[in-house]
C-alpha cells in the first residue's frame, strides 16, 4: 500500500486556514483531517471532536508524559497538539493527512518524518488584510488579537522552512483550496514517490519486451 503524505497547513491567525481546509475537505473527501487537542476554550460554533478535543492543561501535560502527542506547542497561552492516535489512524489506512498546525509544531513533524511531510504556508494577501480579518472576526479580545499579530510576525520569519507559500485572496477561498489541491496532486507524482510504480512498470515491461 502507498504511504500517505502529511500535508501541513500553517498560517497566521486570520489567514483563512479554517475556511480553506473545510473547502479542501469538500473537494478531496479522501483526505484525513487530524483533530487536535487544545486547552483553549471552544469558540461559539465550535464543537468537541470536530474542531478540537478540548482538554484541561493537566490532561494535556499527562498526555505528553505518556507519549500520546506527536507534536505540540504553547500558542498565546494555550496548549495545542496533534494526538498520535489521530495521525496514526489516518496514515495507517494509507491516506493523506492534513495537519492544520502552527510553525513550531510543523517543524517538529518535519524533523520526525522529513520525507513524508510537505509544508504549506497560507497567508492573507497583505498584513493589513490579516489584521482586518482578525479584528472583524470579533471572537477575540484586543489583547489576544495583539498576541496573535505578534505571533504572525514570528511565523513569517520561519517561512523559509516551508515548501509552498499560498496566498488566500479575500473572497477567493475556493480558488485557494484549488491551489492546495494542485499541490497535493503534484506531490504524489514526484519521482521519489513513484519509485515503486516505476519498478513494477519496468518488471511488467520485461514480460512484454524480451
Ligand atoms: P486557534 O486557537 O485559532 O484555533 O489556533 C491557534 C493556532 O494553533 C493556529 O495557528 C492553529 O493552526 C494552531 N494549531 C491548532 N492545532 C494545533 C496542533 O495540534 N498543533 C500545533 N502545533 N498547532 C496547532
Amino acid at each position: 500500500m502507498d504511504k500517505g503524505i502529511i500535508f501541513i497547513i500553517s498560517g497566521p491567525a486570520g489567514s483563512g486556514k479554517g475556511t480553506v481546509v473545510n473547502l479542501l475537505r469538500e473537494k478531496m473527501p479522501e483526505l484525513g483531517v487530524s483533530v487536535s487537542a487544545t486547552t483553549r476554550k471552544p469558540r461559539p460554533g465550535e464543537s468537541e471532536g470536530v474542531n478540537y478535543y478540548y482538554i484541561s492543561r493537566e490532561d494535556f501535560l499527562s498526555r505528553i508524559e505518556n507519549d500520546e502527542i506527536l507534536e505540540y506547542t504553547e500558542y498565546c497561552g494555550n496548549m495545542y497538539g496533534t494526538l498520535k492516535s489521530e495521525a496514526c489512524r489516518i496514515l495507517d489506512e494509507g491516506r493523506d493527512i492534513i495537519l492544520e498546525i502552527e510553525v513550531e509544531g510543523a517543524l517538529q513533524v518535519k524533523k520526525l518524518m522529513p520525507r513524508d511531510t510537505v509544508m504549506i504556508m497560507l497567508l492573507a494577501p497583505t498584513p493589513r488584510e490579516l489584521e482586518g480579518r482578525l479584528r472583524g472576526r470579533g471572537t477575540e479580545s484586543d489583547d489576544v488579537i495583539e498576541k496573535r499579530l505578534r505571533r504572525a510576525k514570528e511565523e513569517i520569519l520561519k517561512a523559509s522552512n516551508y515548501d509552498y507559500i499560498v496566498t488566500n485572496e479575500t473572497g477567493k477561498s475556493s480558488e485557494c483550496a484549488d491551489k492546495i489541491k494542485n499541490i497535493i496532486q503534484s506531490e504524489h507524482t514526484k519521482y521519489s514517490r513513484m519509485e515503486n510504480f516505476i519498478a513494477k512498470y519496468n518488471a511488467d515491461l520485461d514480460e512484454i519486451v524480451q
